[in-house]
């Protein structure tokens, strides 16, 4: 964390970073003054945040999507060549509802997003919710056991809905989940002006046994296949008492388009970004995997 009166290589940076968006920090020091706190409260107040003037993870996290949206324009070939090369699709800010720890905005592909666009206006005519716990993921993101280097949030085409807003408390979470065999899920989203129902519910708790739970809701996962978005199965070690982690009720990928055997996780990565860009990022050593072949 860096507030008032922080010293060294990451305040420098930051005030790097604040120049490069168009901040005014002062002087380049490594020196977090009264300067570089009026900068940040700049970009917090811009970015929606509550503008305390302290650089914290979600402050971090906004700089390094602004400073890529930044990289991205400077690439972007502009709109007369867009119409030129069809290819190329940009990423989308799309609003989501705010709960505990969530984001209220997430990025995705164009198209993905108006998809996207089209549920949400469901769910909310219906009085519900749509969580999110990210979508878009940084070419240079950590890789690790779960966190796939193809993953499909690299290309701007999955979605993860908030972690913590179902499998928690079924008779409160904007999110009821059932398993519907095969270790897959159905998700049902809470709504007033849904469908009466009775589900049986799972949660991280008691991943086995079920309890049923009644209530008004929209069969979400239905909502989301009608727009070309699959759901992905939770990971095996979720049922012998591995981390609540491996659940992954909450991913959703948008396949539409793609063609089995045929699409590729590096084409699908050129459609949102130019090739210099991703020639050194750990995803692009797997850009020749093939969509229901070797990439899932
Ligand atoms: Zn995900």
């Amino acid at each position: 964390m860096l507030k008032l009166n922080s010293k060294g290589d990451d305040v420098r940076t930051l005030q790097e970073n604040l120049l490069r968006l168009g901040y005014k920090p002062g002087a380049v020091d490594g020196h977090f003054g009264d300067k570089t706190e009026d900068a940040v409260i700049q970009f917090q107040e811009a970015e929606g945040l509550y503008a305390d003037g302290i650089v914290g993870p979600r402050t971090l996290a906004l700089m390094e999507e602004a400073l890529l949206e930044l990289t991205l324009e400077l690439q972007s070939p502009g709109v007369d060549s867009v119409t030129a090369s069809p290819q190329r699709l940009p990423f989308v800010r799309v609003p989501a509802d705010t709960y505990r720890d969530g984001y209220d905005r997430f990025f995705l592909r164009a198209d993905v997003a108006e998809a996207y666009l089209r549920i949400r206006e469901r769910v909310s005519e219906a009085g519900g919710k749509l969580t999110s716990s990210g979508a878009r993921r940084l070419l240079t993101a950590r890789v690790s056991p779960s966190r796939s280097a193809t993953s499909f949030h690299y290309t701007g085409r999955a979605l993860d809905l908030h972690v913590g807003s179902g499998m928690e408390n079924p008779g409160r979470d904007p999110f009821v989940i059932a398993s519907d065999g095969d270790r897959y899920w159905r998700v049902y989203a809470r709504a007033p002006g849904g469908e009466k129902m009775e589900i049986d519910a799972v949660t991280y708790r008691s991943r086995q046994r079920s309890r049923k739970i009644t209530g008004q809701f929209l069969d979400l996962t239905g909502l989301f296949e009608t727009e070309g978005f699959a759901r992905i199965r939770a990971r095996k070690s979720f049922f012998s008492g591995g981390t609540w982690l491996g659940a992954e009720w909450w991913h959703f990928q948008y396949e539409k388009g793609l063609q089995p055997e045929v699409s590729t996780f590096g084409g699908e990565l050129l459609r949102v970004y130019a090739e210099e860009t991703l020639r050194s990022t750990p995803p692009w050593q797997y850009r020749n995997r093939v969509f229901k072949v070797n990439w899932w």
